[in-house]
C-alpha cells in the first residue's frame, strides 16, 4: 500500500505490487457519525484472488482504527459479489442488515484492552485472520521481516516505514528479550521495546510477532498488543518452559509460531505442538530455522529438510522458513530462501535492519530494506498448488544436494587429516604407499558396500581416487621437505 492522500476524514491508498499500481483502497468518515468509516476498494482483475484484497482490507483497517479513531468501519457490497464477502468475512467483519440489493458488513474495533479481548476467547475481529488462510494463499507465501532484536525506537521505526513500502511483507518481527549464549551481551530491550513495537504496527498497519519464552513475557506481550508469538529454538528443547508457556495462553486467541529445538529432535517439535493444542491454542504454524550439527557445515544451523517435510506430513502447519537463522550469513540467503520456496514453504522469515552492520544481535545475517526488496524481487514464488511431482522432485534433488554437500565437507576432512598424516611420515621417515594396508582397507570397504547395496565397482572406483589424491598430496608434502633443505 502507498500513500497518497491523508486527512482527518480518511484514509486513501493505492495498491502497488512490484511498482504497478493496481487498485485502490479508502476507509471515509461517515458525514453523520464521526465514529463510523465506510471501506471500498477495487483491484484489476488479474489481481484477484491472491489474498491482495484480504491483506490490504486487514491493513487499511488498522490504520483507520488508529488514525482516525473509529468504532465501527462498514462496507457495502453488492449481493452477487461473493469474492468481496469473503475477504471482509476474513477480516472479521460481520453481516448487518441488507439494504435493497446492498447489504451492509460491519467490522468494530478490538477492545481497548486487547489482552482482555482476547482472554476472552473471542477472536478479535480486526486483522486476526486465520493465519492458515493467510500463509496459504496461492503464490503469496507470508513474509515476516524485521530486526533480531529492537534496539531503539528510531531504529525499529525506520525499520518498520521501508518493510512495508514492500508489498509481499505481511508481518513486522522484532525480538524484544533475547536470548544469549553467554552472559553479559545485549539481551533486548524488554517492555520498553513492546512500546516501541506497537507504535510502529500503529503507523504501518504491519501486524506484529516478537519471541515470548516466559509467562510473564506472553503477558507483557498481549498487554501490547502484539499479534502473534513465536517460541524460540532453545525454549522449544525445554517440555517444561512450554508447557508454561500453553498454560499461559489457555483461552487466549492468538497465532503461536513454534520454532524447531535447537537439537534435530522431531518429537520435541511435535511434542511441543501438542501442549499448545492441547490448551486450547488454534493458530499453530511451524518456523524451520535449522539445527546445531556436530559437523562443519556453509550453515550456522544445517536445514535438514527432511525434518521440517516431516513435520508438516504429520502435522497439518504452515510452515514459515527462518532462513536468516538457517544461514548465519546475508550471502546464503537468496538461495537458501528460493530452496524453501521450492519445498513448497508456506512463508520466509528474513531478519532486516536499518543498518545492519551496527546491529547489537546477528549483524552478519541481517539485511536492509533495500536487499530485502530486491532478494524477494528475485524469488521466483511457484503456485503452492501446481505440481506435487514438482515438490516431491524438488523435495528429493533437495535430499541429494544436502548429502552432496556433507560428502564433500567429508572428503575435505579426510584430505586434511590425509595431510597431517604425510607431515607425520616425513618427520618419521615412513614411505608414502603402505600397499598392505591400503588393500585390506579396500577389500573391507567393499564388503561393507556390498552390504549397503553398492557394488564392488563403484566402490572400488571411488576409493581408488580418494586414495590416489591422498598419495598424491602426500607425495607432494615429501618433495616439498626435500626442497627446502
Ligand atoms: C531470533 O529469531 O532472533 C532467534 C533468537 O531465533 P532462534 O530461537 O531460532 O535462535
Ligand atoms: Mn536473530
Amino acid at each position: 500500500m502507498v500513500q497518497l492522500n491523508e486527512g482527518k476524514n480518511g484514509i486513501f491508498r493505492a495498491i502497488v505490487v512490484d511498482g504497478k499500481i493496481i487498485g485502490s483502497i479508502s476507509v471515509e468518515r461517515n458525514a453523520e457519525n464521526r465514529f463510523e468509516g465506510e471501506i471500498g476498494y477495487m483491484l484489476l482483475t488479474e489481481y484477484w484472488s491472491r489474498g491482495i484484497a484480504t491483506n490490504t482490507v486487514s491493513r487499511i483497517c488498522r490504520i483507520a482504527f488508529n488514525e482516525l479513531s473509529l468504532d465501527k468501519i462498514v462496507a457495502k457490497v453488492f449481493e452477487s459479489n461473493a469474492a468481496s464477502f469473503r475477504v471482509l468475512e476474513k477480516n472479521g467483519f460481520v453481516t448487518g442488515s441488507p439494504v435493497g440489493v446492498m447489504e451492509i458488513r460491519q467490522v468494530v474495533k478490538r477492545s481497548e484492552t486487547p489482552a482482555d479481548n482476547k482472554r476472552s476467547g473471542n477472536p478479535s475481529p480486526v486483522g486476526a485472520q486465520d493465519i492458515k488462510q493467510a500463509v496459504s494463499t496461492p503464490a503469496h507465501p507470508m513474509i515476516i521481516s524485521g530486526p533480531c532484536s529492537i534496539e531503539s525506537e528510531a531504529q525499529i521505526l525506520a525499520t518498520a516505514r521501508a518493510l512495508a513500502k514492500i508489498p509481499q511483507v505481511t508481518m513486522l518481527r522484532g525480538g524484544i528479550w533475547k536470548p544469549r549464549t553467554r552472559p553479559d551481551a545485549f539481551e533486548g530491550r524488554g517492555e520498553q521495546g513492546l512500546v516501541w513495537l506497537r507504535e510502529a504496527k500503529q503507523e504501518t498497519g504491519l501486524p506484529t510477532i516478537t519471541e515470548v519464552a516466559t509467562p510473564e513475557h506472553v503477558d507483557l506481550a498481549l498487554k501490547y498488543d502484539v499479534d502473534a508469538l513465536w517460541i524460540g529454538a532453545r525454549t522449544v528443547v525445554n517440555p517444561f518452559s512450554v508447557q508454561q508457556l500453553a498454560d499461559a495462553l489457555k483461552g487466549v486467541d492468538v497465532p503461536v509460531f513454534i520454532k524447531n529445538p535447537v537439537s534435530p529432535d522431531l518429537n520435541l517439535w511435535l511434542g511441543a505442538f501438542e501442549r499448545f493444542q492441547k490448551a486450547g491454542v488454534r493458530q499453530l504454524a511451524a518456523i524451520h530455522r535449522g539445527f546445531s550439527y556436530y559437523k562443519e557445515s556453509p550453515y550456522r544451523n544445517f536445514p535438514m529438510w527432511e525434518i521440517p517435510i516431516e513435520l508438516t506430513q504429520r502435522l497439518n502447519v504452515p510452515l514459515i522458513t527462518d532462513v536468516s537463522h538457517i544461514c548465519g550469513n546475508r550471502d546464503l540467503l537468496q538461495t537458501t530462501a528460493q530452496k524453501a520456496l521450492d519445498l513448497a514453504t508456506d512463508g520466509l522469515m528474513i531478519e532486516c535492519h536499518i543498518n545492519p552492520v551496527e546491529a547489537l544481535t546477528d549483524a552478519k545475517q541481517q539485511i536492509t530494506p533495500d536487499e530485502l526488496k530486491t532478494l524477494l524481487s528475485n524469488l521466483t514464488f511457484r503456485a503452492k498448488n501446481s505440481s506435487s511431482v514438482e515438490r516431491d522432485l524438488a523435495n528429493l534433488r533437495s535430499e541429494i544436494d544436502d548429502i552432496d554437500s556433507e560428502l564433500l565437507q567429508l572428503l575435505a576432512r579426510r584430505m586434511e587429516v590425509s595431510s597431517q598424516i604425510g607431515e607425520y611420515k616425513k618427520r618419521n621417515n615412513v614411505t608414502v604407499v603402505q600397499m598392505d594396508r591400503w588393500k585390506k582397507i579396500l577389500e573391507e570397504h567393499i564388503a561393507t558396500g556390498s552390504d549397503l547395496g553398492l557394488s564392488p565397482q563403484l566402490i572400488n572406483e571411488v576409493f581408488e581416487a580418494i586414495h590416489q589424491a591422498s598419495i598424491e598430496q602426500q607425495s607432494h608434502i615429501m618433495e616439498k621437505g626435500e626442497d627446502a633443505h
